[in-house]
């Protein structure tokens, strides 16, 4: 018995580029890979690190952490960073009357749809996250369940 395999292909418009191209699923939704990176780069608003394309990345972290160190003093804190390399956290901040909090420092994005993204991924002491938005300039805090938290 023989059967014939027939391909069939869809003819699509691309959501990004709105190009006409062809593909064996009708669920496709972009004609490359470049329209599909490219779209979740924007979406995720990951696309505005071309404001610094030629600054490192842990160059950007430590741009990061210090912009997290002074919202915390200007919030009052004391703060405090590490000398050793490897630390369980990256800043202690503490200021009266309130227990120390332990701070993952991290470089993230608003994209289009609202939602913050980062990288996620907590060492196990750290209490929080302080999450430096690089498309609002604005540092936001979070918990270990990514809720947002006042400090
Ligand atoms: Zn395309």
């Amino acid at each position: 018995m023989y059967k014939k395999k027939v391909l069939v292909l869809y003819e699509l418009v691309c959501s990004f580029c709105n190009k006409e191209y062809t593909h064996k699923s009708s669920l496709s939704k972009y004609c490359s890979k470049e329209c599909m990176s490219e779209k979740a780069r924007i979406s995720t608003g990951a696309n505005i690190t071309d404001e610094y394309p030629k600054i490192k990345k842990m160059s950007v972290w430590k741009i990061s952490e210090i912009l997290v160190s002074v919202d915390l003093m200007q919030k009052g804190y004391d703060v405090f960073t590490a000398s050793s390399p490897s630390t369980y956290c990256d800043i202690l901040a503490k200021k009266p009357g309130c227990k120390i909090i332990e701070v993952e420092v991290r470089s993230g994005y608003f994209g289009e749809s609202g939602k913050l993204s980062f990288s996620k991924g907590l060492r196990d002491s750290a209490n929080c996250y302080a999450v430096f938005v690089r498309n609002t300039k604005v540092v936001h805090y979070l918990d270990k369940n990514f809720k947002k938290i006042k400090i």
